[in-house]
């Protein structure tokens, strides 16, 4: 795909967009198609930030967001054009069970139990990945490039320059300049650190009012367990498991658990992703992975009825995985500064609210009012 410039004269401004979640690649497309020159910098080494699935010789698992829901016009317009890379997961079979598995009636609004869930394919990450393939063919995105700080660029003026080093490569640190602007798509406590690395977290900076914003927000941790059981497929064994394939849980230590092999386009290995609840991940947010793996084996096996010893078993801590209180508004656009913030944390906790808040942003610094 090649980049339409912009009547308006916009082509000769530089963007530059940290993070490549669907926030920030939602932002730098949309800029990119408004004739913006964009480059995209993010530190892992590949798309999708928490909208992640984890590769494993048993088959692929999505440890971050599980699925996503649509109820704004404008992204149930954006996935229409990536059909290709989205598909249904059978809503019905998710149900809330108790601590025992015990089947529990349902607290959600109808409306809301009855909404169509979706999950990208081959795997999570694949949505984010298909979205962000034009900026990436044009060599417009720095995978493994950590931004570390911001700093007025020195030749030119109200410009930026970023300071990045590889996370796997220390030696590797890199400077880049020229930005009129700097749009931050992390989550808001990396967003915070990284102002205040740059020194511009103080009361007298122009970027205060950015500063202000990330201190409303707050977000709990989720530790999440992947488990594989090979010897499910069997031909001798009736059946493995419980009936249903997706279920909340009100037990203590677990808030959600998913049949992975149930996703549609994934492999057929038995596999579960078990996530933990918020206040018993923030408890032990500080555990060992082998202390944290051991007490949600027993509580999966609770719930679950699987005592199966399984073949693959690892966990993933989430520092910053679901936003307890959003900002309220749908990106922080500051445009003396030329600094602006967006992410999920802006609105909620879900896909959908990073998708609004990544275009809701580009929008604002295009000076067009959201529609
Ligand atoms: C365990 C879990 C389960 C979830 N389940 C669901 C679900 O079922 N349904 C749903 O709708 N949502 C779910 N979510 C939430 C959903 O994943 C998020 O709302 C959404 O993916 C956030 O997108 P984002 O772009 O705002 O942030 P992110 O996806 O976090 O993207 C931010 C990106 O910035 C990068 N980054 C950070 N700091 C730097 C830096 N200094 N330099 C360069 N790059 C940087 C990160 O590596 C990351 O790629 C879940 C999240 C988690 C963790």
């Amino acid at each position: 795909m090649t980049f339409t410039r912009s009547s308006s004269g916009e082509s000769s401004v530089r963007v530059a967009v940290i993070g490549a979640g669907m926030a920030g690649i939602t932002c730098a497309l949309t800029l990119a198609r408004a004739g913006q020159h964009v480059t995209v910098f993010e530190k892992s080494r590949g798309y999708g930030g928490r909208m992640a699935t984890r590769h494993t010789a048993f088959g692929g698992f999505d440890h971050g967001a599980q699925y996503f829901t649509v109820r704004d016009a404008r992204f149930a317009l954006a996935i229409q054009t990536a059909s290709e890379w989205i598909v249904p997961w059978s809503a019905s079979s998710v149900r809330v069970l108790d601590a025992l598995g015990h089947t529990l009636p349902s607290q959600a609004p109808s409306h809301q139990a009855r909404e169509a869930h979706y999950v990208a394919a081959p795997g999570m990450n694949a949505l984010v990945r298909a979205w962000a393939q034009p900026l990436a063919d044009a060599g417009h995105v720095h995978l493994n490039t950590r931004v570390q700080r911001i700093s007025p660029d020195p030749v030119k003026a109200g410009g930026w320059q970023l300071h990045t080093d590889d996370p796997t490569d220390a030696q590797a640190q890199q400077v880049f300049g020229g930005f009129d602007r700097v749009l931050i798509a992390t989550p808001h406590p990396q967003a915070l650190g990284l102002l205040q690395a740059s020194g511009l977290d103080q009361a007298d900076s122009i970027a205060q009012p950015l500063t202000q914003a990330l201190s409303v927000p707050t977000v709990a941790p989720c530790w999440t367990l992947m488990l594989a059981f090979p010897q499910a497929m069997q031909p001798d064994l009736p059946s493995f498991g419980p009936q249903w394939n997706a279920a909340r849980s009100t037990h203590h230590r677990i808030s959600w658990l998913a049949r992975e092999n149930s996703k549609p386009r994934r492999e057929h290995i038995e596999r579960w992703t078990v996530q933990a609840s918020p206040a018993w991940s923030q408890e032990h947010v500080n555990d060992t992975p082998e202390r944290v793996a051991a007490k949600l084996r027993r509580a999966f096996a609770e719930v679950t009825g699987i005592h199966a010893e399984p073949t693959h078993a690892e966990v993933h801590r989430w520092l910053y995985a679901q936003t307890q209180t959003p900002l309220g508004q749908a990106y922080v656009w500051e445009a003396a500064a030329g600094l602006g913030l967006c992410g999920d944390w802006c609105l909620g906790h879900r896909i959908e609210n990073a998708y609004i808040s990544g275009l809701e942003l580009a929008q604002a610094t295009l000076g067009k009012a959201a529609d």
